[in-house]
């Protein structure tokens, strides 16, 4: 925790969500939306901005943003209006962008945080839908700007937060849980290096305490968790910096600068009159009607927090493990698949969690963890945990066979036994073994006896390395306790 969080400012943060939607085709055209196309390759007449033409309502983006409104508690608005956002850019070409202004599709909602165990729930003002624009490229010639229209038209949700988050940590864990979401429901891949899921966070001051609004900074240009987590960390020190030496916060938009881990200014903040916003002349007001909302309620599938919540009823997990196994429907799907084939929820909990998550993390390199691609079938996770169970190989061996199993499509039991890994309980090999290590080491068996208690766990640890980790650690420890009361 920052000193700043401790001292007199308290920080309000608010943030913006862009959430491009995974339809195939753009907002109000029939061009694809899809990433990585050669330039312009995906642009037709509406698209492009050309006069005369007209756009036309892509069903399959209101049916994605009413699930995304209804999963995360929103109110889906029987009539909202499409409005033209005016400004000039070179990647506009239409010089305005078709977005919802006034009466957005949907108003409130709620996203809930679990840090520390504690939940808290951030208020959501609005979710709105709104096209993107496309992107100009400055550096790949030294004397003119490209630009690429592919993305132009392309359908987002933007989804804003009250001024509820805290600190630099929540913002990271509210975007990360915006992004549960979106992939929960297959809307969105949640690509942040990719554009697929941005953000703006507006950051201000006040004193603790008090309920006024400070000046606010938007910062921008955030494409990763990380860099939300930095980003906003930095903020909070510079304007408290600020504060302190008796200066004022200027309103402006600042932009991220990750090589050197500063926010810097881009230009003061536009008021939304600046924009000229107007109704859209060439869309009729968006109908939602009833039907359709029912419809995608119905097909919705078990949110993340409804399943959080039934792991911790259900699995007795606590509220953190139960957080952490949903953070992807293919991750909870895996833990219950887990349990389904062993039913140790706790134990299966902590396999999924250790050993599980480091070997999906290890497939994934460098790239992004992937749920889907978790190197080992629950069914063989399961067959391994019941052998710990029933007491054929030790938690410690466990390891070792998991190990194995990446590689080799052999059942646990198999490799146990192929590889002499079997678990040690026959008192006379566990005896033999104790004997070596007891009459080997007569100073350490006297300071025991003199009564340094601790050492029994030296002794533990020096019989379970001369089995190579087989010897059962319970029936060492009974044996070792009686072989050194001599
Ligand atoms: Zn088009």
């Amino acid at each position: 925790m920052s000193h700043y969080e401790q001292g007199d400012w308290e920080a309000v943060i608010g943030i913006e969500t862009h959430v491009q939607m995974l339809t195939r085709s753009k907002l109000f055209c029939g061009c694809s939306a899809s990433f990585g196309a050669q330039p312009n390759e995906h642009t037709c007449p509406v698209c492009q901005g050309m006069p005369g033409v007209l756009p036309v309502v892509n069903a399959q983006a209101v049916e994605y943003a009413v699930m995304a409104a209804l999963a995360l508690g929103g109110e889906v608005q029987p009539t909202s209006r499409w409005a033209r956002k005016n400004y000039f850019y070179p990647d506009l070409p239409k010089a305005y962008q078709v977005s919802q202004y006034e009466l957005p599709y949907c108003l409130g909602g709620q996203v809930t945080l679990v840090t520390d165990g504690e939940e808290r729930n951030i208020t959501l003002t609005r979710i709105h839908m709104e096209e993107d624009a496309g992107k100009s490229i400055h550096d790949a010639h030294s004397d003119f700007s490209y630009v690429d229209l592919n993305r132009a038209g392309v359908p987002l949700m933007e989804i804003v937060s009250e001024p509820e988050i805290r600190s630099a940590a929540e913002s990271a864990a509210y975007m990360r849980k915006l992004r549960t979401v979106v992939r929960w429901l297959g809307i969105c891949d949640g690509n942040m290096n990719e554009g697929s899921m941005r953000c703006d966070a507006n950051v201000s001051l006040r004193k603790r305490g008090t309920s006024e609004l400070g000046t606010r900074a938007e910062v921008k240009n955030m494409n990763s968790f990380r860099a939300v987590e930095r980003a906003v960390n930095y903020e909070i020190e510079r304007q408290a910096e600020l504060l302190n030496a008796g200066e004022e916060i200027t309103q402006e938009t600042r932009l991220w600068d990750a090589d050197h881990g500063v926010t810097r200014s881009m230009r003061s903040k536009e008021e939304a009159h600046d924009y000229r916003y107007f109704p859209c002349p060439d869309l009729l007001p968006l109908v939602i009607a009833d039907e359709l909302v029912e419809r995608v309620r119905a097909a919705l599938p078990e949110l993340p927090d409804t399943r959080r919540a039934r792991f911790v009823e259900s699995y007795d997990l606590s509220a953190y493990d139960a957080e952490v196994l949903t953070a992807s429907r293919e991750l909870a799907d895996y833990y219950e698949a887990a349990v389904a084939a062993h039913d140790n929820p706790k134990l299966v909990a902590n396999w999924v969690m250790g050993d599980v998550l480091r070997a999906t993390r290890e497939a994934a390199g460098e790239g992004e963890v992937d749920y889907s691609r978790i190197p080992l079938a629950p069914e063989r996770l399961g067959a391994l945990l019941a052998l710990v169970d029933d007491g054929s190989i030790s938690g410690k061996i466990a390891k070792t066979v998991f190990d194995r199993m990446l590689t080799d499509s052999d059942d646990p039991a198999d490799i146990v036994k192929r590889e002499g890994l079997a678990q040690v309980s026959d008192s006379g090999q566990l005896e033999a073994w104790i004997a070596e290590v007891v009459d080997g080491n007569p100073d350490k068996v006297e300071d025991y006896r003199g009564g340094r208690d601790k050492l029994l766990g030296w002794f533990v640890g020096q019989v379970m390395q001369l089995s190579r980790g087989q010897a059962n650690p319970g029936e060492v420890n009974r044996l070792l306790r009686e072989r050194l009361a001599g």
